[in-house]
């Protein structure tokens, strides 16, 4: 998976995304990056890289020029027209699927805007996929698509290894993940659940299944439309709700 990050301050992505398991990652060649200056590509003898919007209002836009130059160095340099996604609060709002399916591509693109946004003419030339991380307005685009990054990469085969598996997180499944414990077995009065120290492993699978189920009833029932339940979780499911206003 290459990533390409069409930015105005490439030192914010370099510097985000390095440590940890995306840093190692990066070491192994199973993930690139490259953070491309948008301002590199101005044709504007001062550099410019955004102006006032026609029709007056607040703050500036970024122009078509410097970014679509950008884009088709990235274009020429890899020989064929990637998924571009601009990050935007007005996209789709991103989650665990649709990271999955990004993670299939061979290369992504990622622009990220700043000030008031970007010239809408370069996002119909260029743009595949307008993504949202949250209904909420940041200054600008590196952060979500670092998180983006981030949420795809560990869909990527063996960033992850078998510990760090993403088997049984959150969303997998449509569902939130069990609730988990760790040395001491006792820690301020609180006990470990008996059965994860029993050893008995089918006991402790159960009680997970159990757990993610109603984690997922009481925080998140929106998820469970689409899991995937057995028609004894489904009762299981049902007698929760019914009691939720009681937890
Ligand atoms: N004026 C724009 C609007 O109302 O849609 C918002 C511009 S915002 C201040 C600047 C840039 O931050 C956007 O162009 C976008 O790239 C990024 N951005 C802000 N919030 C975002 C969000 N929730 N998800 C993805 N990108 C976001």
């Amino acid at each position: 998976m290459n990533y390409h990050v069409l930015t105005l301050f490439p030192e914010m992505i370099e510097q985000g995304l390095n440590t940890s398991i995306l840093g190692k990652a990066l070491d192994r060649d199973l993930i690139s990056l490259e953070a491309v200056n948008i301002r590199d590509y101005t044709t504007n003898k001062h550099m410019k890289v955004d102006d006032y919007p026609y029709g007056g209002g607040a703050g500036m836009v970024m122009q078509a020029q410097p970014i679509y130059d950008a884009y088709k160095a990235v274009e020429k340099k890899i020989g064929y027209s990637p998924r571009v996604i601009y990050l935007t609060p007005q996209g789709k709002v991103f989650n665990q699927q649709m990271a999955k399916d990004f993670a299939r591509e061979k290369d992504l693109v990622f622009l990220c805007g700043h000030y008031e946004g970007v010239d809408e003419r370069v996002l119909e030339e260029i743009v595949t996929d307008e993504v949202s991380i949250g209904d909420y307005v940041l200054t600008g685009g590196e952060l979500p698509a670092m998180v983006m990054i981030d949420a795809i990469s560990r869909m990527v085969p063996a960033v992850l290894n078998n510990e760090e598996s993403a088997e049984f997180d959150s969303f997998h499944d449509n569902l939130l993940e069990y609730p988990q414990y760790s040395r001491p077995e006792t820690w301020n009065g609180k006990q470990v659940p008996p059965v994860l120290l029993s050893g008995h492993h089918a006991n402790v699978e159960k009680w997970r299944r159990e757990q993610s189920l109603i984690r997922t009833a009481i925080r998140r029932p929106d998820l469970l439309e689409k899991a995937d339940l057995t028609a004894k979780e489904k009762v299981f499911v049902e007698k929760i709700l019914a009691n939720r206003e009681g937890l």
